[in-house]
């Protein structure tokens, strides 16, 4: 059975970079009918993991991901930890190490001298003498020294250190009690029964510490896969700056979840060259030893690209209802269908959606000083007040798009105008600057009685502005 998990550290909100890793692990769990597990690790910070909790499950909840079971607490686990802790010094695997601060700085200032690397040197490791008084002592394992620790990694291939470069018996629980980080990943992650572990590269210098505990423990290893980072558009570690930030930001953004994870899963992760991927497609192909062995670069146009083609192929009862979160309601609009397919090919996020829509559903405040400018002028306003009677005289009924082009084009060639001389001058009017989709459908949507309205408003603003 395949299980894999999600190991954040409550930072309070889901970044995009962890996004990233529990979606790869989702879909590996999902799509073998495995499990996939959450687990908050909160040992070490004082931040609420409650909070940290819910923010992931939110965020878990907009991308459609779900994960079985309770959500684990590490913090909620100290008494197991404890247990093992016990084990390992029952069984001679780990020791009490009662150096003190000033031992374990001059230890060190002694090995930069010599530019060795700073380690600990075992001293406390076979001490069988009078504990000194007054230290509480930290728990520390015995590393294997001079030992080759190797393993497959599923992206990486064969990973090796030796013992020497990178271990030494490091800290398994501190002078109070409290387990470390390393400690405790291994050990859940052997008692969740995960079989394979999918987490960012910048914890593969951690694997080794956590082999080492596996074996001390008898557990058997999971399969690692250590996904390379993902970098700015400078080559650097994503930062917030960069979008690195909370995922639920980018749905304030107005980016829809499917594009979210479909950015995701290219970013680091590739079939051939296709770049659209549905969630079910996810699912059927996704597999971690594809995923790119280089660091993969956030690129935000991508992301608005993606975002533009699902939008653009978005039902429109979904547009309707994702307009809700930027506040627009249009449901009951009897030209609904026709404001989002208007829309649907020039938005490229819900919010420029919602704030376009907003134009065309609400009698404009102002006008665009440039546009207004440009393109009205005495004979603009004279040819917008023979519109608005020629609208309001005109004998047929005026609902769909294509009634108000066959009127206007007889308005026109009643008065041998030029679509040019009409067309902007009736976006100002209509929506408060010129750009706007096709006019005949702006009209069909403002409607009859309210393009009369609107026309009639900018017709006394201009004529305000010149008494
Ligand atoms: N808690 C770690 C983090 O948030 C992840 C640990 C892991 O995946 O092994 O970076």
């Amino acid at each position: 059975m395949i299980t894999t998990r999600f190991a954040p550290s409550p930072t309070g909100y889901l970044h995009i970079g962890g996004l990233r890793t529990a979606l790869y692990s989702y879909l590996w769990a999902r799509k073998n009918s495995g499990r996939f597990l959450l687990r908050i690790e909160d040992t070490d910070l004082k931040r609420n993991s409650a909070e940290a909790a819910k923010a992931i499950e939110e965020a878990f909840k907009w991308v459609g991901l779900t994960h079985d079971d309770e959500v684990i607490y590490q913090s909620q686990r100290f008494d197991l930890y404890k247990k093992y802790v016990t084990k390992l010094l029952d069984e001679g695997k780990a020791y009490y190490c009662y150096a003190s601060k000033e031992e374990l700085d001059t230890m060190r200032e002694a090995q930069q001298a010599k530019k060795e690397r700073p380690r600990y040197d075992g001293r406390y490791r076979d001490f069988t003498g009078t504990p000194p008084k007054g230290v509480d002592p930290v728990v520390r394992i015995k590393s294997p020294s001079n030992t080759k620790i190797e393993f497959e990694d599923g992206i990486k291939g064969v990973v090796s250190f030796n013992t020497d470069d990178i271990l030494d018996d490091f800290i398994i629980a501190r002078s109070d009690g409290t387990p470390t980080y390393n400690f405790v990943v291994a050990i859940d992650d052997a008692l969740m029964g995960l079989s394979d572990v999918i987490r960012g590269d910048d914890h593969l210098s951690n694997t080794p510490k956590q082999i080492v505990v596996y074996e001390a423990l008898g557990f058997d290893l999971p399969k690692f896969y250590h996904v390379p980072m993902i970098l700015n558009p400078q080559g650097k570690k994503l930062s917030k700056r960069d979008g690195a930030m909370d995922v639920m930001e980018y749905k304030n953004m107005g980016y829809l979840p499917e594009a979210v994870l479909n950015f995701l899963i290219r970013l680091g992760w590739s079939h051939g060259d296709q770049e659209i991927f549905s969630f079910s497609e996810m699912l059927e192909l996704f597999d971690p030893t594809n995923i790119n062995k280089s660091a993969s670069a956030y690129n935000p146009e991508k992301l608005e690209w993606l975002n533009a083609h699902y939008i653009k192929n978005s039902s429109w009862e979904r547009i309707i209802e994702e307009l809700k979160f930027f506040d627009l309601e249009i449901h009951g609009h009897d030209r609904k269908e026709l404001i989002v397919d208007s829309l649907r090919e020039r938005a490229k996020t819900i919010k420029e959606f919602a704030d376009m829509a907003r134009t065309m559903i609400e009698t404009p405040q102002s006008y665009d000083q440039k546009a207004y400018n440009k393109f009205i002028n005495q004979e603009a306003i004279e040819i917008l007040k023979k519109y608005t009677a020629f609208i309001n005289d005109y004998a047929e009924a005026l609902h769909l798009p294509s009634g108000f082009e066959k009127a206007t084009k007889q308005f026109m060639e009643q008065n041998s105008l030029k679509m040019k001389q009409l067309a902007q001058p009736i976006r100002i009017a209509m929506v408060g600057s010129a750009v706007s989709p096709s006019v005949y459908d702006v009209l069909s949507i403002v409607g009859r009685a309210d393009i009369v309205i609107r026309i009639e408003k900018l017709i006394n603003f201009y004529e305000e502005q010149n008494v």
